[in-house]
């Protein structure tokens, strides 16, 4: 059976497996066959498929029949079933003529006789035919196989009318024999390239295994997209070296190889990696000697992309194809893996940088510098060249930038409904432009001061209303993706969390630290002030000042009055001092004023200055009597409550001398 099958394979590709150059095998020059090729014999079902090595191995005796006595004849075989397989004439000067030249020849009646009985006969021309092959006297001879003795051919001669002899059958015996041997030869040598043939085959499968297996090593190794792809497309070139491969990836991805490209259906020549994409199959298709394959990149979770592979037709067979689909299924899947394993490294990057800045927006309570910080890790995480925060204000009018890189947008307002902020103040929504210069849908002050085109925004929420908004821009265009996006929207909702804190932070800092009726420090607050700056100064002072006769305001008035009073005389000290001194109520209708770094005689003015105005101002009249004290770093002993006792004396003392003055301690 595997005789046959080799045959049949023989009579259809025309590379036999040991050949010279003229691509015809050559018996004589085959290596002494081992034993057990010598014994493989034609069986009945090879028969079938033997006319042309019928026809060769004629060829192969007349050649090496040189001085056979009749090369003059004609010589013919005939196969077992009847058909002329070959004839050739020593006449014709080597000629050879194929069974086709002898259709519709009447069979010589020698051969129907041999082929009849079996043994060798002889046949006489027939005198009334003088056309065919019958005007001739014949002699044939059946060609029996080796083992079994069936008759596999007839060997035949044709020789002019009346010159056939007896001996003649003798002598045509013994070419059978040596027919045979050629016969046989043929046969060997068709079982021998088939089998190498076959061998080739399974060494070439075997080293193609040996190649796919280290790539699928190889590819398990990698751990990155960019890697894998590499070694993909390193690998087919290695396999195929005549072959061009293209991969098509259906995903935003943007790779450094140049057979990378994104996959574009509407794109020429893509409607085969259309449909294997689409099937998740591989197709394929023939151009003009070379074969073109579509082969899917599909992991478990989807199809990423389409392999091209244009491979010359020779070097292409089915095993390539259960390669390539090999190779495509295992560089999915190294995709897919080195994917989510990117994907992964990115999430756990973003919460680990949520976590940061969350930790250090949270770690100062003070607005300023929360602000000022998330400006800084805006600008360093999304690369931007620009960054402004803005504030909704406390009438939810405006929005104030609050911070920014740009010197021109810092505490700049913006109508609610101005621009992106307007957009984000009505939407809730963040925003992605890509290029500001190709398509501004509203107008922008930050991009059109910092020339930029790219920008990222998002509102500050909180509690489903939005207290303020970040803007992020760059030069370029197209620079920030979708994932920055989606980041800069979660990184919002802890910015505007830490935003809401601080602010909520400062008013309750500065609710504690006012007085409610005057709109002065709290006493608590001057004292910390003062003890601060008894540390960090040479010197300073303190003025008490103390509404003469009170009682009787507040009896004449009534308390409101009295409260009015408080709060007149209250505005007029904070008129009267710098921005850097201190006022506070010190207690009833007691105000208190600290002059860092100052001494008696500025302070001396202030005071004064202060019972003037009060004396001239006030509606109800009333007038105050100060008290003042210094201290200085050279001093035995510095304390708060020092300053205060000896200004509290110097009060007492102004009181006494008839109020409406001002005492040194
Ligand atoms: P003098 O200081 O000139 O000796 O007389 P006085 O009447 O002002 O006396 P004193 O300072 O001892 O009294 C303080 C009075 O101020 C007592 C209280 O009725 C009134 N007072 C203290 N705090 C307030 C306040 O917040 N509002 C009002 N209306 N009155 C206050
Ligand atoms: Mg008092
Ligand atoms: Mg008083």
């Amino acid at each position: 059976m595997e005789v046959m099958r080799v045959m049949a394979e023989s009579r259809h590709h025309k590379h036999p497996g040991v050949s010279d150059s003229s691509g015809t095998p050559n018996p004589g020059n085959l290596l002494q066959l081992p034993p057990w090729l010598q014994n493989q014999e034609l069986t009945d079902s090879d028969l079938p498929y033997i006319h042309e090595m019928l026809a060769d191995s004629l060829s192969d005796w007349f050649e090496q029949a040189d001085g056979f006595p009749w090369l003059t004849g004609l010589f013919l075989v005939y196969h077992a079933d009847g058909t002329c397989a070959a004839m050739r004439s020593g006449l014709e000067d080597g000629a050879f003529q194929s069974r086709a030249g002898l259709a519709g020849q009447p069979m010589p009646a020698a051969v129907s006789a041999a082929l009849k009985s079996c043994r060798p006969a002889l046949s006489r021309a027939d005198e009334r035919d003088a056309v065919s092959l019958r005007s001739w006297d014949s002699v044939a001879v059946p060609v029996f196989t080796r083992a079994s003795g069936t008759v596999c051919a007839v060997l035949a001669c044709l020789l002019p009318g009346g010159t056939a002899q007896a001996d003649d059958l003798k002598l045509l015996q013994s070419a059978a024999l040596h027919y045979r041997g050629c016969l046989y030869r043929r046969f060997e040598h068709l079982f021998v390239a088939g089998f190498l043939r076959e061998q080739r085959s399974v060494q070439r499968e075997e080293k193609r295994r040996e190649i796919l297996f280290e790539v699928l090593r190889r590819l398990n190794d990698h751990m990155e997209v960019e890697q894998v792809l590499s070694e993909l497309l390193a690998s087919l070139e290695r396999l195929y070296p005549s072959s061009r491969a293209d991969l098509f990836l259906s995903q935003d991805y943007s790779s450094m190889n140049d057979k990378v490209k994104p996959l574009a259906f509407h794109q020429s020549g893509m409607e085969l990696c259309r449909q294997a994409f689409l099937d998740g199959t591989m197709r394929d298709q023939r151009l003009e000697g070379w074969r073109r394959l579509a082969v899917p990149l599909a992991g478990k979770q989807g199809v990423y992309g389409v392999l091209r592979l244009d491979v010359p037709e020779s070097d292409f067979d089915g095993a390539d194809s259960r390669l390539l689909s090999m190779l495509a299924g295992s560089a999915g899947a190294a995709f897919e893996k080195a994917k989510l394993h990117e994907q992964a490294n990115i999430l756990v990057g973003e919460l680990r940088l949520i976590n940061d800045l969350t930790k250090r927006l949270n770690s100062s309570l003070k607005l300023s510098d929360t602000i000022q910080f998330a400006s800084a890790e805006l600008l360093r995480i999304f690369r931007a060249d620009f960054c402004c925060i803005l504030q909704v204000n406390p009438a939810k009018t405006e929005f104030v930038a609050v911070s920014s890189n740009v010197a021109e947008m810092i505490g700049e307002s913006f109508s609610i409904d101005y621009g992106f902020v307007g957009v984000m103040w009505s939407t809730k929504e963040p925003i992605i432009l890509s290029d500001y210069s190709s398509a501004a849908p509203v107008p922008s002050k930050l991009m059109s001061v910092t020339d930029s085109r790219s920008l990222l925004a998002s509102p500050l929420v909180l509690n489903g209303e939005v207290i303020g908004a970040v803007m992020i821009s760059h030069r370029e265009p197209n620079h920030f993706s979708y994932d920055n996006y989606k980041l800069l929207q979660v990184l919002s909702t802890h910015l505007g969390l830490a935003v809401s804190n601080a602010s909520l932070h400062a008013e309750v800092r500065r609710m504690v630290i006012t007085d409610n009726l005057t709109g002065l420090f709290a006493r608590h607050y001057l004292n910390e002030r003062i003890l601060r700056r008894q540390k960090r100064n040479d010197c300073g002072s303190l003025i008490l000042v103390d509404i003469d006769h009170f009682k009787r305001v507040n009896d004449t008035y009534g308390h409101q009055v009295g409260d009015e009073i408080l709060k007149q005389v209250s505005g007029i000290v904070q008129s009267s001092i710098r921005d850097g001194d201190i006022a506070a109520r010190w207690g009833g209708e007691e105000l208190a004023i600290y002059l860092p770094e100052v001494g008696y005689d500025i302070t001396g003015k202030v005071a004064e200055r202060i019972r003037k105005r009060v004396e001239s101002e006030t509606e109800p009249q009333v007038t105050v009597s100060c008290g003042m004290s210094q201290w200085h770093s050279t001093d035995e002993k510095i304390s708060v409550e020092s300053l205060f006792y000896r200004a509290d004396m110097a009060l007492y003392e102004a009181k006494r001398l008839g109020r409406n003055r001002v005492e040194i301690g």
